[in-house]
């Protein structure tokens, strides 16, 4: 399991891995993504992947 993190400066709030893990991404007021949850290594390795900004980090 990894818990990520997201660069909040970097992140341009496309939701796109909220859309690919709900349970362990939200949105939060400001429109940036948080990670809230552990993910199983291979779909954070493809989530951290999919960012189109690079965005996310482990
Ligand atoms: S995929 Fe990247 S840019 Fe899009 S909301 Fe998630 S962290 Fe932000």
């Amino acid at each position: 399991m990894k818990k990520l993190k997201v660069n909040a400066d970097a992140c341009i709030g496309c939701g796109l891995c909220v859309n690919m893990a709900p349970d362990a991404f939200t949105l939060n007021d400001e429109g940036k993504s948080e990670a809230i949850a552990e993910m199983e290594d291979g779909a954070a390795d493809e989530v951290i992947a999919s960012c189109p900004v690079g965005a996310i980090e482990e």
